[in-house]
């Protein structure tokens, strides 16, 4: 029946970033401490390495704003997604519910709530109701009318771009054991997906030292 593929999970994708981003931080530091060129510098693996962290831990993290990442974000809630773009640092652009009719619009359940047959039927159940409800609103008046009923639940998509300092403040925040869990989930694929490009920025050994 409909309910079960309308349920979504969270998926993060790596879409693009700086090319060497580990090497374009480590010149950049170099060229704050060295008075000649960098312009033709060859780092070896181990001095980008010591670099990125001698940055990390003396708090030059502008040296991290050189650095860009772009990610496809989707199967979160409007919930999660509001409590995202609280980040000004970050650029976004998510998919509008003035211009897509969410005829069947897909949504987040809570593990909690998964996880306790009467909420989940309660909470299942709702949200047929809310997607009669919608359908039969968005037949009458225009859908960015219609979708003031959709709930906090409602799956959305966007793509986020950031930079490697205001990743570094947003991992901080949100992979806390104090961040609610769904952006909390979100942050960590995040983090996994950079770690795989950036291994000397986003290091573990390294991560106390975030601001
Ligand atoms: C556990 C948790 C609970 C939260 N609860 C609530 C809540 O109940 N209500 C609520 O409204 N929000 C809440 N928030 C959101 C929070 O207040 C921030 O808006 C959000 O986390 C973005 O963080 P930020 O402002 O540090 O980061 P960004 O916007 O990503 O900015 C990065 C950093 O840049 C600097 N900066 C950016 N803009 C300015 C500025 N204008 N002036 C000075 N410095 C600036 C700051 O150092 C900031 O930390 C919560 C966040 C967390 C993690």
């Amino acid at each position: 029946m409909a309910t079960e593929s309308r349920l979504r999970e969270v998926r993060v994708k790596l879409l693009n970033y700086t090319p060497r981003p580990d090497y374009t931080v480590a010149v950049a530091m170099r060229q704050s401490r060295f008075k000649g060129s960098v312009m033709s510098l060859d780092l070896k693996e181990d001095e980008i390495e010591h670099l990125v962290h001698l940055a990390i831990k003396l708090g030059h993290f502008s040296v991290f704003e050189h650095i860009s990442f772009t990610f496809a974000v989707e199967g979160i809630s409007r919930s999660c997604s509001h409590q995202f773009v609280r980040h000004r640092f970050f650029a976004f652009t998510q998919q509008s519910q003035r211009f897509i009719k969410e005829s069947d619009f897909p949504y987040i359940v809570p593990e909690s709530i998964k996880n306790k047959k009467e909420s989940y039927k309660l909470y299942t159940e709702t949200m047929e109701y809310l997607k009669d409800v919608y359908k039969k609103l968005s037949d009458e008046v225009a859908i960015e009318d219609a979708r003031f009923i959709l709930p906090n639940a409602t799956e959305t998509k966007l793509v986020a771009t950031a930079n490697g300092r205001e990743l570094m403040h947003f991992f901080h925040e949100r992979i806390s054991k104090y961040a609610q869990w769904e952006i909390r989930k979100v942050a960590e694929i995040m983090l996994e997906e950079v770690k795989k490009v950036a291994p000397a920025t986003f290091n573990e050994k390294m991560k106390d030292f975030y601001l």
